[in-house]
């Protein structure tokens, strides 16, 4: 067993197994990226937005001192339904023509067929915009842009859930988190010079559960959900960002979180044990 600094036995804080912790790259300042002395912008995901408002201490961590946060399991029924949704708006895509759906909720819309499609839809490329002021480029993948015959563009993006009653956007923290993604996308298109109407669309599918049995199959209720997003919040948020990450002032940690407590007491508890072990 190996040995730690602490305990008689061998166990606690410093022992275990070898450290598993991601180091994340692409840190802010490596090679000066983003920074004043460097002309190299720094890249900014949308996700990565979000987490400097979720908690300005995980984002430092993250993306100054290059430590990330531990990784969850990928939720892959998501993925499978937005990776089928796709799909299937493709098929429309390509024949410039309406989705079903589209008819149902009265949008007089085609899926928006565009030579940059692919590139906009792919995890780490997506929609790109270097926001002159930072010198950050920031970027978040789409899952769909629809197109009115005026030439303006929607937002879409494809939601799974599994709950009770009728899908509706709440205030909730993740709702929260969804108009923030759809304002960030809307940001982005229109940064690349395209006409983007305030309003995007939620495509929600909730999966049944009031069925008699699985059968080797999930049926969803699709629901499209329209939402107004204001982007005027993100110019802002960036000069924070960079306020932030130029700083070597440490940020608060989010009240809001309990890890980063639960992360202190239980040190505190283990020191105080082992103070008591060695009296
Ligand atoms: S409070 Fe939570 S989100 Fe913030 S640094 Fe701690 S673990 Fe991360």
């Amino acid at each position: 067993m190996a040995k730690t600094s602490f305990s008689k036995s061998g166990g606690g804080w410093n022992s275990g197994p070898k450290s598993n912790i991601v180091k994340t790259w692409g840190i802010y300042g490596s090679k000066n990226a983003g920074t004043d002395k460097g002309s190299e912008p720094f890249k900014l995901s949308r996700t990565k937005i979000d987490m400097f408002l979720e908690c300005q201490l995980c984002f430092y961590l993250d993306r100054k001192l290059g430590i990330a946060r531990p990784s969850m399991p990928n939720f892959t029924l998501n993925i499978a339904v937005d990776h089928l949704l796709k799909k299937e708006f493709d098929i429309h895509r390509a024949a410039a023509k309406a989705h079903p759906m589209m008819e149902k909720y009265g949008l007089d819309m085609v899926p928006f067929a565009h030579q940059n499609m692919e590139q906009w839809r792919e995890n780490f490329v997506g929609v790109q915009h270097l926001h002159p002021e930072t010198n950050f480029l920031v970027f978040g993948a789409v899952d769909d842009i629809w197109q009115s015959p005026d030439g303006s563009l929607a937002i879409v993006d494809y939601k799974a859930t599994s709950k009770d009653g009728e899908i509706e956007l709440e205030d909730t923290r993740w709702h929260n988190q969804y108009r923030r993604q759809m304002e960030i996308y809307q940001w982005l298109v229109r940064n690349n010079g395209f006409s983007v109407s305030d309003v995007g669309y939620f495509v929600y599918v909730n999966g049944k559960k009031d069925r008699a049995a699985f059968d080797g199959k999930l049926e969803f209720d699709v629901k499209i959900i329209p939402y107004e997003g204001k982007s005027d919040w993100i110019d802002d948020v960036l000069v924070r960002i960079k306020k932030c990450l130029d700083s070597d002032d440490v940020p608060a940690r989010s009240p809001l979180c309990e890890h980063c407590e639960y992360r202190l007491e239980a040190r505190k508890a283990y020191e105080k044990h082992v103070k008591k072990q060695k009296e």
